[in-house]
């Protein structure tokens, strides 16, 4: 609770009420509920679901602290997008004077002095930082199983076995379980192969990876720079529109941020999408299992009585993205995760004898086996010998996939249909239980626009025979996110999986 202030009850802020921005936006403004009321409300869910352990930082006197400021913002009449919104964030976005811990041992210390570019935009937009989510250590991962504070749950249940527990998919686990189970507004979360869309479609809410360069890098903790990028999980379409362009926007402290004009995405909300092309990726539908098929080709019909033209499409060289991304992705996480080692910052091990020791100590201690893999990979493609044979290989490999999509795919058609992700939430267990390589082929579907470095948005579309949300994924050209919000919140609003969300088993 508040300490200083009565929390009046109100009819709005009640249990499950799955609130999201425009909404929230709209009861602040008619003074239905102040911005303490709502963070009070928010702080009050999270706490009653601890269990799902979505969170793994929470600053309630920081949180209630900026949301008094917000509440007197909006009694002078200051009107931003974000404005006294509780927003939950990623534990790998730095945030000035919060634990930011990639949740990893080796950073479980670390309280950064400085605001990631991303977390400071969405302050200045008016955004509350409602807490830090549970996340695949250092981002790496599919299930969130393996942060050093424990995996995060789902809401949700199979129907036809109510009692499994089930994993939100990852590596932004913990900001989809926020986002789902009603523990925040709306959060962000960050995608080098997938790790916003897969576990929004898990989750039943929505993703997006924006184009690279979009959304800038700094202050974000490293997996691999060249793939990375931030992106918003939110209730709605509308939703990510509004907090990708709060969170957008070109950086001088990040080289590779792009300078580009960013459209006002939510008036791309509801607009007509008659003419568009949509390519349904052959590739893609190979080998799925039937119930995600069935929701993709309902996903495509939808489209196709929404006015877009459907457009069967082959692009051949997708067979190599998933071991061209299985290449790059550990040889970049293995040198930017070289600073980690115990003497610069992170965490040191007691267990030093000379300076060797003491690295190797720091590092075995510090990473868990996953993130060791990845390094171990990383070191060896990248060695003498193997250099050319492998890393030199997939950069070439990336470089044509890039090209033909946009010499072949994208001359074709304005977007592309695919489903998200091969299968629906997995329970623990079966996550433990799965090799590395299943666990690394949850990511087929999604790991390409991060290697072609476009926007690719997760909606939800449907549920499995079990009730497990389904999402498709909807791909753009670099920089279209308008036409991805376009086309997406026009097949949100005929899908109306709101009612769909009704019939999920909740625990
Ligand atoms: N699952 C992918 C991986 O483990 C993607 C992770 C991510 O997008 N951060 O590499």
């Amino acid at each position: 609770m508040v300490p200083d202030q009565k929390i009046k009850s109100t009819t709005i802020l009640h249990m499950d009420n799955f609130l999201t921005i425009t909404e929230a936006r709209r009861g602040l403004k008619a003074k239905e509920f102040s911005a303490v009321e709502l963070i009070d409300h928010f702080l009050q869910m999270a706490d009653k679901h601890k269990d799902l352990n979505a969170y793994v930082t929470v600053d309630r006197e920081k949180a209630i602290a900026a949301a008094k400021e917000a509440d007197s913002m909006i009694a002078r009449g200051d009107d931003l997008p974000c404005l006294g919104v509780p927003i939950a964030i990623k534990d790998l976005f730095c945030t000035k004077g919060i634990r930011t811990t990639a949740c990893s041992k080796i950073l479980s210390e670390f309280v950064p002095c400085y605001e990631s570019t991303v977390t400071n935009n969405l302050l200045r937009n008016g955004a509350i930082f409602i807490g830090k989510t549970n996340m695949d250590e250092f981002a790496m991962g599919s299930a969130n199983i393996t942060s050093y504070f424990g995996p995060c749950y789902l809401r949700y249940r199979r129907k036809s076995s109510p009692d499994v527990k089930l994993v939100p998919g990852g590596s932004s686990g913990g900001s989809a379980t926020a986002v789902a189970s009603d523990l925040c507004i709306a959060a962000i979360g960050s995608d080098t192969g997938g790790s916003v869309r897969q576990p929004a479609s898990f989750s039943g809410i929505v993703g997006i990876k924006p184009t690279y360069g979009l959304c800038s890098r700094y202050g974000m903790v490293a997996f691999a720079s060249s793939l990375d990028q931030a992106g918003p999980l939110t209730k709605t379409v509308e939703d990510a529109a509004i907090m990708l362009k709060a969170m957008a926007g070109h950086d001088p402290n990040d080289s590779t941020s792009a300078d580009v004009e960013i459209p006002n995405y939510p008036d791309y909300i509801g607009k007509s999408i008659k003419g568009m092309k949509v390519g349904v990726v052959k590739e893609y539908l190979d080998g799925l299992p039937d119930e995600v098929l069935k929701v993709v080709e309902a996903a495509r019909k939808l489209l196709e009585e929404a006015g877009c033209e459907i457009i069967e499409i082959s692009i051949e060289i997708l067979k190599y993205v998933l071991p061209t991304y299985y290449i790059i992705a550990p040889s970049e996480a293995s040198s930017n995760l070289a600073r980690y080692d115990g003497v610069r910052y992170s965490r040191r091990s007691e267990q030093t004898g000379n300076v060797e020791d003491l690295y190797a100590n720091s590092r075995s201690e510090g990473f868990g086996d996953e993130v060791q893999r990845r390094l171990m990979t990383g070191a060896y493609v990248l060695s003498a010998g193997f250099y050319d044979a492998y890393y030199a290989k997939a950069q070439k490999i990336r470089k044509m996939i890039i090209d033909d999509l946009i010499n072949n795919a994208f001359t074709k058609v304005d977007l592309l249909l695919t489903p998200t992700a091969p299968n629906t939430a997995f329970g623990l267990d079966e996550s433990n239980n799965m090799s590395p390589v299943e666990m690394y082929l949850c990511d087929i579907c999604t790991v390409f626009a991060n290697i072609a470095r476009v926007p690719a948005l997760s909606v939800p579309a449907g549920l499995s025979s079990d009730g497990l949300p389904i999402g498709i994924q909807l791909i753009g050209r670099h920089f279209c996110e308008c036409d991805v919000f376009r086309v997406a919140s026009a097949f949100e609003k005929a899908v109306n999986f709101s009612e769909l969300r009704k019939t999920i088993t909740t625990v």
